[in-house]
């Protein structure tokens, strides 16, 4: 890539998309063992006889969100290479011990480490074998958790913190990572390379992992599909459009989302990249304290509730998920 004077900036991770198997499995875990918020409950838009499911904090601020798409019948991904291999969570750094412990009692296998950042990792699966990470970043986070969820507010997860892509080799990448997303080049131990958004920290953060023996991944069942990034409104999302469609890469139209405005592109190693808006987030369509209560479709698919509701298998949800008015 040529260099360019970048004006796209992100300044985060804005959600991870991923593929999971059966629903209620997939909302059990994420909403009792980790603890999240079931934000919105709606349909894929592109797949209306499969469920999105939006977990994150209280409000589903960008950059807390872990979303999925659960399909039963799902067939089995493959971890490889064009990947985001790991989806890594922000806990706090006095917690990690508490989650070993919490983890283990639910029959979830996990391992720790302490990286070259100096960050304490907990690296496990979730039932369809997603791979991801609980970590203490040494400067804390900021960020307010849901305190209302299944787990104490004083461990609970704070969002996201990075996600992990691996790629076959890395100049590609990086050039789309710097150029085409503004991040900037943080750390690099071995064959993993940190690179960071905006003010850096947990949710603004991917490494590259570079594996050229590893085999190239398969997008399914255990995946994730897609990684986005925030950008702030519709018009600096229209802008940053121009500015790739001008670079040569191949992007979609903007896609209205219903919560927030999309774009897709890949980056060259081979993962789905999305810019998603920041607005008008989760409370266009339900009050903060029902979010996720009730299947929410855009008004497209409001004409065909009936057969789509046919389709999706009943969700039993916490009480706690929607607490009553105090
Ligand atoms: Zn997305």
């Amino acid at each position: 890539m040529a260099a360019y004077s970048t004006s796209i900036k992100t300044s985060g991770l804005h959600h991870v998309t991923a593929i999971g198997g059966d629903p209620q499995r997939n909302a059990d875990f994420y909403l009792r063992t980790l603890g999240l918020r079931l934000v919105k409950t709606t349909v894929n838009f592109d797949d209306p006889g499969t469920y999105h499911l939006y977990y994150g904090d209280q409000s589903g601020k960008p950059g807390t969100l872990m979303t999925f798409f659960p399909w039963r019948d799902a067939p089995s991904g493959r971890h490889g290479t064009g990947q985001a291999t790991t989806t890594s969570f922000s806990v706090p750094e006095a917690s990690i011990g508490w989650w070993q412990e919490h983890l283990a009692a639910t029959g979830v296998a996990t391992s720790r480490v302490r990286n070259a950042e100096q960050e304490d990792v907990l690296t496990f699966r979730d039932p369809d074998g997603l791979q991801l990470a609980l970590v203490a970043h040494p400067q804390g986070d900021p960020r307010d958790p849901w305190d209302n969820g299944h787990v104490p507010a004083e461990h609970a997860i704070r969002g996201l913190h990075s996600v992990t892509l691996s790629v076959s080799k890395e100049d590609a990448t990086v050039a789309m990572l710097t150029e085409g997303l503004g991040l900037s080049f943080t750390a690099s131990e071995g064959n993993r390379i940190r690179f960071s958004a905006g003010d850096g920290g947990p949710g603004a953060l991917v490494d590259v992992l570079v594996t050229p023996e590893a085999p190239k991944g398969l997008v399914a069942g255990g995946t994730v599909h897609h990684v986005a990034w925030r950008a702030p409104d519709e018009p600096t999302q229209a802008a940053w459009r121009q500015e790739l469609v001008e670079r040569g890469v191949h992007v979609t139209s903007i896609l209205d989302r219903q919560y927030f405005r999309s774009i897709y592109f890949r980056e060259p190693g081979g993962t789905l990249l999305e810019v998603a808006t920041d607005e008008p987030g989760f409370a266009i369509d339900e009050p903060l304290l029902e979010l996720g209560r009730a299947l929410k479709l855009p008004p497209w698919l409001e004409p065909s509730r009936e057969q789509i509701s046919h389709l999706l298998p009943k969700l039993n949800l916490p009480s706690e998920n929607n607490p009553e008015p105090r």
